[in-house]
């Protein structure tokens, strides 16, 4: 089969702006793509794509396709999958990285079983190999060991690439895409699902993976109403509540701020553990921060080792006292 050389991204967007993760893509896409000689090309599903265009060209993708069709205004597997295996059947591109997010992820995998190729899942760093097949570097058991798994199947190579892992490089100006409106075949008879209808979500709330700052409480926090201090230090830091697995699971705070192996993976510039003993469950999730500060009563508490900065005492003496002085910092300025 000829193949393009080319490296393909899927750039996720919310309501046409552009996910962080799509230009982590294209950043490890780009590198990707110099060291096989070919060219980085993003793949886009949306009716705005010409909005987005110029800031994924300044990114390095020379080539957009935007895959425009009124039936694919809401997220359906079948119907995304449907519409970009027929283009990668007919562009076949070397290589497609997708976000390990929820969309990257299911659309990653169901492509890989329709085309009978191979998918490295939450990849954190990619490369390719002497013959240009395609490298990817996945944690496994429990973190204590990094695999490189290589794609030495059909092609495209597949893979989903976790977020925050990849350095999101400066733009350049004065770059211009090649942007082409790729009209999908008319769906296929008898899909088994369709979007009835959609609901927001509090962005703020839910987005922990592209939080700067999260304040995590666990069981130490002892109850739901902790979390509405930790709720006003979150705010008073631009961030948002984050939480271990227990506190999710007694009711203390939705499901959505479960951050762990099981839960949200995030890389914040600031990450507060507050009543965290820190797992190794948990800490898979939050180890990438770049500032983590844990609060805890107990000193031996493992999440101290992981620790740029720790606090040892009551993490509701603690909190009160941090949100004293951010208060009367935000009164004097
Ligand atoms: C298969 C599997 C997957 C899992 N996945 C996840 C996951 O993704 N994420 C996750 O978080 N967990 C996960 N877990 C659970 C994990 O093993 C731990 O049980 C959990 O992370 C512990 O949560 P915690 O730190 O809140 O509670 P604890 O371990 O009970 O720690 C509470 C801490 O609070 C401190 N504390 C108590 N009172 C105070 C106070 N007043 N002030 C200050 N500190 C105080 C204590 O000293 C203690 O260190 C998983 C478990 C399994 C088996």
């Amino acid at each position: 089969m000829a193949l393009s050389k080319e490296v393909w991204i899927l750039a996720e967007h919310r309501e046409g702006e552009l996910e962080d993760i799509a230009l982590e893509l294209a950043s490890a896409g780009q590198r990707i793509a110099s060291k096989l000689g070919g060219g980085l090309c993003a793949v886009i599903f949306s009716e705005q794509a010409a909005d987005m265009a110029d800031s994924l060209a300044s990114h390095n993708a020379g080539k957009i396709y935007a895959i425009n069709d009124s039936t694919l205004r809401g997220y359906a597997t079948e119907a995304y999958t449907e519409a970009l295996c027929g283009l990668i059947e007919g562009e076949k591109p070397d290589i497609l990285l997708c976000g390990a997010t929820p969309f990257g992820s299911d659309i990653a995998s169901g492509l890989a079983a329709r085309l009978e190729t191979g998918l490295i899942s939450e990849c954190v760093s990619l490369d390719v190999n002497d013959d240009g097949l395609l490298l990817g570097t996945k944690p496994v058991y429990n973190d204590r060991l990094q695999a490189k798994i290589v794609c030495s199947s059909a092609k495209p190579h597949i893979a989903t690439v976790s977020p925050g892992v990849s350095e999101i490089k400066s733009p350049r100006t004065g770059n211009r895409a090649e942007v082409i409106t790729v009209t999908p075949k008319p769906v296929s008879a008898g899909r088994q699902a369709r979007v009835t209808g959609t609901a927001k979500a509090d962005l703020k709330m839910i987005r922990l993976d592209q939080a700067e700052v999260i304040v995590a409480g666990g069981r130490g926090i002892g109850g739901p109403e902790g979390f509405g201090t930790l709720e006003k230090l979150a705010e008073l830091l631009g961030g948002c509540v984050g939480a271990s697995l227990v506190a999710c699971d007694n009711g203390w705070v939705s499901e959505d701020k479960h951050i762990g192996q099981t839960g949200v993976i995030v890389s914040p510039r600031l990450y507060m553990a507050v009543g965290i003993s820190g797992s190794i469950y948990h800490t898979m999730g939050m180890k990438d921060s770049r500032v983590i500060v844990a609060v805890n009563r107990d000193r031996n508490a493992p999440i101290f080792r992981l620790a740029d900065m720790g606090i040892v005492g009551d993490w509701q003496d603690t909190v009160d006292e941090i949100i004293g002085h951010l208060d009367e910092a935000e009164e004097s300025a």
